[in-house]
């Protein structure tokens, strides 16, 4: 049997605003924990020292609402280690650099009790069956990874931040996903031209022709009514939901 708990712990973007918080998603898998990006904000739901214990924790990109809890967590882990109540090693995948971006400012080994692994298109990793890998789709800002987390039971697509022109490739990644939890940064109502993130109606379209079980929408707009993005995806595809910090959502089978 399979039960696999996803708990949303941020889902706006760029910054904070009541109890919402910047990207992050924690991922439950037989007492394991993989975090599926750090935004501002998310160390408010987790469960101190308890969390910290077999975490792995992915970065999707270097977007600063992506990564700015990771200098707390790593902090955190020094901390525990140091007060004997963390034996195990944080394990924390990243990009190996954006042309731009110097990963070295987060990098640290100083204060931080954890382990650093590079993502490519090519790498994946195993929390026991659960195998973790990567596609980074060429339509959002920077390089930016795709995360699937696939075992003989479940296959779970987390698009992290995205636009559509490379939408083909996109719909191969996530075909017959029991879950996509996708970016939906703008309403038709924005009338953005943005092609590095989508629309609530895009992400229903991604839905659809990859015939997923269900979508999950993320990434919202912090002065934005989140029904709306619901209304909107639910025109083309009907299970959907919105994320919401803290409400849990679990995948069991048989
Ligand atoms: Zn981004
Ligand atoms: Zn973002």
């Amino acid at each position: 049997m399979s039960k696999i708990i996803i708990t949303p712990l941020g889902t706006i973007s760029p910054y904070t605003k009541g109890n919402m918080n910047c990207p992050g998603f924690l991922v439950e898998y037989n007492n394991k924990k993989i975090l599926l990006d750090c935004g501002n904000g998310i160390t408010r739901l987790l469960n101190f020292p308890n969390d910290l214990k077999d975490l792995s924790i992915i970065i999707t990109h270097y977007h600063k609402d992506h990564f700015g809890d990771l200098g707390a967590l790593q902090y955190a882990s020094f901390v525990y280690h140091n007060l004997q109540l963390l034996d195990n090693k944080v394990k924390i995948y990243l990009p190996k650099n954006d042309i731009s971006f110097n990963k070295e400012s987060i990098i640290s080994n100083n204060e931080s009790y954890s382990d650093y692994y590079y993502i490519n298109n090519s790498y994946s990793f195993l929390i026991d069956d659960l195998r973790i890998s990567f596609e980074d789709n060429k339509s959002h800002t920077i390089e930016s990874y795709m995360v699937k987390l696939q075992n003989k039971d479940f296959k779970i697509v987390y698009t992290s931040d995205i636009g559509t022109t490379n939408l083909n490739k996109l719909v191969d990644f996530c075909k017959n996903a029991d879950l996509i939890i996708c970016e939906s940064s703008f309403l038709k109502a924005h009338n953005s031209n943005s092609k590095t993130h989508m629309t609530a109606y895009d992400a229903s379209i991604l839905a659809s022709k990859s015939n997923v079980q269900k979508l999950l929408l993320t990434h919202f707009w912090p002065e934005e009514d989140k029904r709306l993005y619901l209304e909107e995806a639910k025109q083309n595809f009907k299970n959907v939901e919105v994320a919401k910090e803290g409400k849990k959502l679990i995948l069991e089978k048989n």
